[in-house]
């Protein structure tokens, strides 16, 4: 699965990627391109940005140039793959995003932006004509689509054949099933007083599972009510 990122910082990666199972599992598993956006500038300057029409602060990327740099990564691809926009304009990232992402065998490509954004008019292009979609990691806002594009990355490859050790950690996780995932206790039995919960030392695996189903609910319920309202119309519908 090729990985392509459009950016001007490309010495930012592959930078947290290059770690972990992520990094033991880059070039063999999956693969990582980065393309400097400023190497599709037409100038002798390589401008990448310009003012905005009707005045404001910053700069805007040129649409000609961001064109040039998708259209280059795209030709890297035998198959469609996604192209996504790193935006606070995009839809939030969540669970199911990630997942949907990570079932494209052919690979991403991630449009970093900086400054101010990029012109509209190559965005709505791109949305258009090749489906690109809009991702936000936040409603907050970053200097730069790099560390949402790393973001991305991470989370959807966790989901890729063989890159984590153990499938059923990903299946069981927090909001796999809706919900987030139960406490998580290791040696030793005490700790400063505190004890592990008495029932995981009680070897009876059906019941090590029903605390550990109606712990996760009690903590949805209090920490995500927004998360439990959709769980239990979930399960009230499948009744
Ligand atoms: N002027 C834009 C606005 O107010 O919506 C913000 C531009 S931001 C400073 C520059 C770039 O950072 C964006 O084009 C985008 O690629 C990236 N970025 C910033 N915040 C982001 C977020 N929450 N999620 C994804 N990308 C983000």
């Amino acid at each position: 699965m090729l990985v392509t990122i459009l950016t001007l910082f490309p010495e930012m990666f592959p930078g947290a990627l290059s770690h972990s199972l992520l990094g033991k599992a880059l070039g063999k598993l999956w693969d990582l391109k980065v393309v400097n956006i400023r190497d599709f500038a037409t100038d002798k300057h390589r401008t990448v940005d310009d003012t905005p029409y009707g005045g404001g602060a910053g700069m805007v990327m040129k649409p000609d140039v961001v064109d040039n740099a998708l259209k280059y990564a795209l030709s890297l691809y035998n198959d469609m793959p996604e192209i996504i926009y790193m935006t606070p304009h995009g839809k939030i990232l969540n669970h199911s995003t990630a997942k949907e992402i990570s079932a494209n065998r052919a690979g991403m490509i991630f449009l970093c932006g900086r400054y101010e954004g990029i012109d509209q008019r190559v965005i709505d292009y791109w949305k258009l004509n090749y489906n690109m979609r809009e991702i936000s990691i936040g409603d907050y806002v970053l200097f730069g689509g790099e560390i949402p594009a790393m973001v991305v990355i991470e989370t959807s490859l966790r989901f890729s054949a063989g890159i984590m050790n153990n499938k059923t950690s990903v299946e069981e996780e927090s909001f796999a099933n809706g919900l987030l995932e139960y406490p998580q206790y290791t040696r030793p039995t005490f700790w400063n007083n505190i004890a592990v919960p008495e029932v995981l030392l009680s070897g009876n695996h059906k019941e090590i599972s029903s605390w550990r189903i109606s712990i996760s609910e009690q903590i949805t319920q209090s920490i995500r009510p927004d998360l439990w309202q959709i769980y239990q119309k979930q399960h009230k519908s499948t009744k």
